[in-house]
């Protein structure tokens, strides 16, 4: 008698019809720098740090994305709290970029520990890198670190990331309200002209650490409306259906940037994006007040994990960013360091 094959889960969508393309995983919940709108001082004490028994192993993590594949994720981004901080990163790196239906896999760091890993994982497989950056001012940029980052490491980062042969970097950027505004022209001119391309992010309300008040969001319109007005650009088309930036191009050719809205302008109806903690809890949303514990059943093996996750998957039914103004000021919601952003 011929065995049955394996039960393969049909592709499954959510209840708003969303597939699953993207997974985010954090492989560290800690960081060493303290971004008062990420892990402010002293609001979110190092004991949130879980012990290393908790995070998931390089074997989890592993048998995770191999379920994750078979569900139609393609597109992997690593992340943290701090992810360079995680040992043997580019061993992970390595095991991740063979799983088969992996075709995009990135990383996004704060760029402190980049020039002495960059060239390893780039050797590793890893294709993309973001390297957060919020501004070229040294004291600014050491203040919204939280007093603990040196810009000059993270500038020689983005050096030993394009010696290694990343092409074309993406640079995080968060303009808050009277703190950083004046970074804006500043950032786009020190990209102008190379194959890095800044995104400004919207300040978001992610958490209930940061205090975040919507006066602090300068809405993306604004930020290009400043660019436009020194250097022309225009709209580009976006490079793949869900692509959470809005693409402009310089009209002069001298490169792009890009404006991450999901204040002002949600995204959440094209949303195919998962994520993963540290400790192995499924997310369906950034904003989401708790995960689903999937430890156990990454245990249970690649197949069983796989129907697991489709389950979860269709019964999603997540739009936070869309209900905004009509969330409870008090609403719990998970921390972006312990989530991944
Ligand atoms: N530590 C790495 C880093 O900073 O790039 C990776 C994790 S961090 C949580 C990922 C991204 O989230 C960073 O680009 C950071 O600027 C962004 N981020 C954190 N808190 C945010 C907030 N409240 N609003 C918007 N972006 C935020
Ligand atoms: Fe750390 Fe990144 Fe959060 Fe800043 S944004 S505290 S670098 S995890
Ligand atoms: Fe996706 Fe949630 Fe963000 Fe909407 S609010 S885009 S559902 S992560």
């Amino acid at each position: 008698m011929i065995d049955p094959l394996p039960a393969t889960p049909a592709l499954p969508r959510d209840l708003l019809g969303r597939p699953l393309h993207d997974l985010r995983i954090s492989v560290i919940e800690t960081c060493n720098y303290r971004c008062p709108y990420c892990m402010p001082e002293g609001l979110t004490p190092d004991e949130t740090a879980l012990d290393r028994a908790s995070r998931l192993g390089f074997d989890e993590i592993e048998t995770a994305v191999r379920a994750f594949a078979r569900l139609g994720v393609s597109k992997l981004r690593l992340t943290g709290g701090e992810p360079l901080l995680r040992r043997h990163l580019p061993d992970l790196v390595a095991r991740l970029a063979a799983v088969p239906g992996i075709e995009d896999l990135a990383l996004t760091t704060n760029g402190s520990l980049l020039a002495g890993q960059a060239h390893a994982l780039r050797q590793a497989g890893l294709q993309r890198l973001t390297v957060s950056l919020d501004a070229l001012d040294p004291a600014m940029f050491r203040s919204l670190s939280g007093g603990r980052g040196n810009l000059d490491d993270v500038l020689a980062g983005i050096a030993a990331a394009e010696a290694a042969g990343f092409r074309s970097i993406k640079v995080n950027c968060v303009i808050q309200r009277g703190l950083n505004e004046d970074q804006v022209l500043a950032i786009a001119g020190h990209f102008r002209g190379t194959p890095h391309v800044p995104r400004f992010i919207e300040y978001m309300d992610v958490g209930n650490c940061n205090g975040w008040r919507r006066e602090g969001v300068v809405p993306s319109a604004e930020l290009r409306d400043r660019i436009h007005a020194r250097w022309p650009l225009r709209s580009l088309t976006p490079t793949y259906r869900g692509e959470v930036a809005t693409r402009h191009g310089y009209e002069d050719g001298a490169g792009e940037v890009g404006f991450v809205s999901s204040v002002s302008d949600p995204f959440c109806g094209d949303c195919h994006r998962a994520r993963l903690s540290a400790d192995g809890q499924l997310f369906t949303c950034l904003f989401a007040a708790r995960g689903q514990p999937l430890r156990e059943h990454i245990g249970h093996g690649e197949d069983a994990l796989a129907e697991h996750l489709a389950g979860l998957w269709r019964v999603r039914a997540d739009r936070y960013s869309e209900q905004r103004a009509s969330a409870p000021a008090d609403r719990k919601k998970i921390e972006m360091f312990y989530i991944g952003g």
